[in-house]
């Protein structure tokens, strides 16, 4: 049986007045029904615009080319944009960063939450309102029925981006795409949303292709991960490996970046030193070399491509020509 989404050699180029920038460059990956994928990478790295483009939201003047884009079973490049629109919210949905990118923010939520329901599903007025208050007390919102005639601006961050995931789960569609969902949010409700996001899943068996900067999240929400860099795939694996055996030194950078509670606090944190890639400049070489204290020559003049190297996990895979060499500065005193 094929996987439920299928996304290979994505790229998308977008056009101006100055020419054409490429922001995604052959990314891919697959996703099984009911799997979570974190997706990670700094900003700019393209872990977005991918998505954007997979779910068919970018604006006219990106281009988006792919060698395979299927949708359970769908050839998602050859559908007419009508027939896209009708996926989209039904069958494929996604969390924004910021819950007022979705919402209206001078709208009755009510009508908002019901309206999604009355174009996709042909629900009556009153059944839509009903599924509506049952979704809004479904993501942990008190008193659904009353909140149903308030409006997003009298609503809390964390409401709001509650009252987001309700949204896109309304129809119970087979893929929710969450981008940076818990960004904009504290600490404590950052915690809740996963949570919610995490029992919601488990409910309903929606897979999750989840778009964050936090390895924190990921490791607690996630199956898989791929790590981005200039718009590509660097490393790919699941969690426990990527975790324990990083092999991309941007990834390993990445994790040499974040506070542990048990590190020594006597050591400061590492920096990935400069500054990310254009991808334009860097298709004929590898995009981190630029940044890597363990570049040669090679990776001034190739680009490495995602593939296998040794690791507890077979699925492992990265696109580096030394990948699993540590850097000397992960062992400097
Ligand atoms: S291919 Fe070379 S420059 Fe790129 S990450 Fe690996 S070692 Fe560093």
């Amino acid at each position: 049986m094929s996987a439920l989404l299928e996304v290979d050699g994505l790229s998308v180029t977008f056009r101006s007045r100055r020419g054409e920038t490429r922001a995604v460059d052959g990314f891919g990956y697959t996703l099984e029904a009911g799997e979570t994928l974190g997706i990670v990478g700094e900003s700019g790295s393209g872990k977005s615009v991918a998505h954007l483009g997979i779910l068919g939201l970018l604006p006219s003047s990106a281009r988006v080319e792919a060698s395979r884009l299927t949708f359970a079973g769908r050839d998602l490049l050859t559908l007419r944009e009508d027939e896209r629109r009708k996926l989209r919210g039904r069958e494929m949905a996604i969390v924004f960063q910021d819950p007022m990118s979705a919402l209206n923010p001078l709208l009755p939520i009510g009508l908002q939450l019901s309206e999604v329901l009355e174009v996709h599903e042909n629900a009556t007025r009153r059944d839509a309102r009903r599924r509506a208050a049952a979704a809004l007390g479904e993501v942990g919102i008190s008193d659904p029925e009353a909140r149903l005639d308030v409006c997003p601006h009298e609503m809390s961050g964390g409401m709001r981006q509650r009252v987001g995931i309700a949204m896109a789960l309304l129809c119970r569609p087979k893929l929710l795409v969450a981008d940076e969902p818990t960004t904009a949010l504290d600490v404590t409700i950052q915690a809740q949303v996963l949570d919610l996001l995490r029992d919601l899943q488990k409910k309903h068996g929606t897979a999750i292709a989840f778009i964050t900067h936090s390895l924190g999240e990921v490791a607690g929400l996630c199956d898989r991960v791929l790590v981005m860099y200039a718009g590509r795939v660097v490393e790919s694996a699941g969690v426990d490996a990527l975790f324990s055996n990083p092999l991309h030194p941007y990834t390993r950078g990445l994790l040499a970046s974040v506070p542990r509670i048990d590190g020594d606090v006597s050591r400061p944190l590492r920096a990935i030193p400069g500054s990310p890639a254009s991808l334009v400049r860097t298709s004929t070489s590898c995009a981190f070399a630029l940044r890597c204290a363990l570049a040669e020559d090679r990776c001034g003049s190739a680009r490495p491509a995602l593939e296998s190297h040794q690791s507890p996990d077979p699925a492992h895979r990265a696109a580096c020509f030394r990948a699993g060499v540590p850097d000397p500065a992960e062992s400097a005193p």
